[in-house]
């Protein structure tokens, strides 16, 4: 990429009707790295992912891909050009196999594109090899991540943005999910990853930003933030330490 960022947000203003939930939001991904983004319950971290997949329109502001302003981009556009998202919740389809999940997720692309996504996710992800008959709803929590995961691959992304990731997964699995998510970022892909569990976010960014209703309040690499007061304190307001909550 020799130093252009792969994803670009500058001044991006969005929400829904009066409600503002970015307020001017800046923020760069390059490829090879996994960046972070940080903050509570309601501060706008889905509405940004929403903005950049072309779920949410901006009313102010700008998203750049590599370069190019794709802020006015349908949907199928971006993901042509090569954003995906992964949405909370995974949101595979319960009654259809894991085939025909990952088939949806190359929807549009050529057939040897399409072979050869399935090859490169059923290699990746030996279990949903395993079970690509079963409908996706008989997969454990962990399995129906891959699955969501493997489905936004099959795009081949360039950006691949993912929306807690890890809620409700017990932590041996996060940790395998961890894994598989550091190993997406590459030559030509970064990960935008967005996390309410900040510990789960900096044992797998590189870089990260706070954000705090709909402001970024700071950034900088994870090793930094860690230490941030301003980090500590959003999360000390989110999570009161125990017996303080009822005083
Ligand atoms: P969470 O971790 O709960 O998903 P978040 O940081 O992702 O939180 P958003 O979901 O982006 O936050 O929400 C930001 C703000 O926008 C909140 O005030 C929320 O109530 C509001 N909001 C989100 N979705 C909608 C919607 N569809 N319609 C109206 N307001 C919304």
């Amino acid at each position: 990429m020799s130093g252009t960022d792969l994803l670009e947000l500058s001044g991006l203003v969005a929400g829904y009707g009066r409600i503002v939930a970015l307020h001017g939001v800046s923020l760069t991904v390059r490829a090879g790295e996994v960046v972070c983004l940080i903050g509570r319950n309601g501060a706008g971290k889905s509405t940004l992912l929403k903005t950049v997949a072309g779920l949410v329109r901006p009313t102010g502001g700008r998203v750049l891909l590599r370069g190019q302003d794709i802020s006015g981009r349908p949907v199928p556009w971006r993901t042509r050009a090569g954003v995906a998202l992964v949405p909370e919740g995974r949101r595979v389809f319960a009654p259809m196999s894991v085939h025909d999940n990952l088939l949806l997720g190359g929807y549009g692309r050529a057939r040897k594109a399409i072979a050869a996504g399935l090859a490169d996710t059923y290699d990746r992800f030996p279990r949903l090899a395993e079970r690509r008959g079963q409908p996706a709803g008989t997969l454990s929590g962990g399995e129906q991540q891959m699955l969501a995961i493997g489905r936004a691959l099959m795009s081949a992304p360039s950006v691949i943005l993912l929306d807690e990731p890890s809620l409700g997964l017990a932590p041996r699995i996060v940790a395998e999910v961890g894994d598989i998510i550091t190993g997406l970022a590459g030559a030509e892909a970064g990960v935008l990853l967005v996390e309410q569990d900040a510990a789960v976010a900096f044992r797998l960014a590189d870089r990260g930003y706070l954000l705090d209703r709909g402001h970024i309040i700071t950034a900088g690499p994870t090793a930094t933030l860690r230490d941030d007061a301003r980090v500590r304190s959003a999360y000390l307001g989110a999570h009161p330490a125990p017996g303080k909550q009822h005083h």
